[in-house]
């Protein structure tokens, strides 16, 4: 019991020492800094939180999208090694994010869970606000050719109660007076053969469907999320050697495309990303509005200029971006997708 006050006693001591810091950060010579979550506008918005591949660069960290609706962070789209980073960086405070959707497990999309979800726990701490509502995550199932795990196995081999490896992290929130941590998980067929389902449907009109698409032997996924009349679909890693992304992004207002390759890419990356040729033609049948070209590698990097052309060449004339980490895309707001 003594123990248990004096852990509290420094928690709320270093939460204090935080706050403090937050404060004096945003007020650096009297000017306040516009920070990425300053930039989030009504209806739906994206904020890029990871624009890079496995590869850590100066610019770039793993993948990691925060969807936002009427300002408020809901879903996280992907977690990859970084983004806990670029999402303290953003001044987004995640402690009622609802849902936390995997493309695929692997650890470009998937590493930084563990302190994202520790860094919710203390944003609600923070907040002085008590979270008691579950996480709900979504991720592929598993297939018989890969060594992958359905997502739920993968959600339950770290935080089970009994028996996950970081199941000791249930005991932050009570300890935090924030709430409790549980969670439901969906795992959503990696069946490429099979039509895109609804993954939810939430009361206030926000919906996220989803698709199997190919990465090669890996169980994957592609997303759409829709709110009033807008949407944005991301591609996940993906061949697209089935039409499914295009059946996935009939006339979004944003697609974001795996860009990760370019055309003559030898394997094996050949045979697990998106070639330029083929991200114009997948961009030209869904008949999406514009197009974000993320998971940049170090293959692409230094290319881009040429896989814009290439894109160009397929007949794709809206809007083409290039994605930088922390680039905010309000999808109600009318002009242009860079800030
Ligand atoms: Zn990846």
């Amino acid at each position: 019991m003594f123990y248990h006050t004096r852990f509290l006693a420094r928690l709320v001591l270093f939460a204090a020492t935080t706050l403090f810091a937050l404060t004096t950060a945003q007020a650096h010579n009297g000017r306040k800094i516009v920070l990425p979550v300053d930039k989030v506008k009504g209806g739906l918005s994206v904020m890029v939180l990871g624009s890079g591949g496995p590869v850590a660069t100066s610019k770039r960290v793993s993948t990691g999208y925060l969807i936002f609706t009427d300002g408020t962070p809901r879903i996280l789209m992907d977690a990859g090694g970084g983004v806990f980073q670029r999402i303290g960086k953003s001044g987004a405070k995640i402690g009622g994010i609802e849902h936390i959707i995997f493309t695929h497990l692997h650890m470009d999309h998937d590493g930084a869970l563990t302190p994202i979800l520790a860094m919710s726990f203390f944003h609600n701490m923070a907040a002085g606000t008590v979270r008691n509502t579950p996480y709900r995550f979504a991720g592929p199932s598993a297939n018989a050719i890969s060594p992958f795990p359905s997502t739920s196995g993968y959600l339950n081999g770290l935080f089970s109660p009994d028996g996950g490896l970081e199941r000791y992290l249930a005991g932050f929130p009570p300890a935090l007076g924030a709430g409790t941590f549980t969670f439901e998980t969906q795992d959503i067929s990696a069946d490429t053969a099979l039509p895109m389902s609804t993954v939810f449907s939430d009361a206030d009109g926000l919906v996220v469907k989803a698709i199997a698409v190919n990465h090669g032997p890996v169980p994957a996924l592609a997303y759409r999320i829709e709110y009033k009349g807008k949407s944005l679909v991301y591609s996940g890693d993906t061949t697209s050697k089935t039409d499914n992304v295009i059946a996935l992004a009939q006339n979004t207002d944003l697609l974001i495309y795996d860009t990760a390759i370019l055309d003559d890419t030898p394997a094996p990356f050949i045979n697990l990303h998106t070639t330029p040729t083929r991200i114009g033609e997948v961009a030209v049948a869904s008949g999406a509005k514009k197009l974000l070209l993320s998971h940049i590698t170090g293959i692409t990097e230094p290319h881009l200029h040429s896989i814009k052309h290439t894109i160009r060449e397929q007949g794709f004339s809206g809007p083409l971006k290039v994605a930088h980490d922390l680039q905010v895309i309000n999808l109600h707001m009318k002009g242009k997708i860079h800030h």
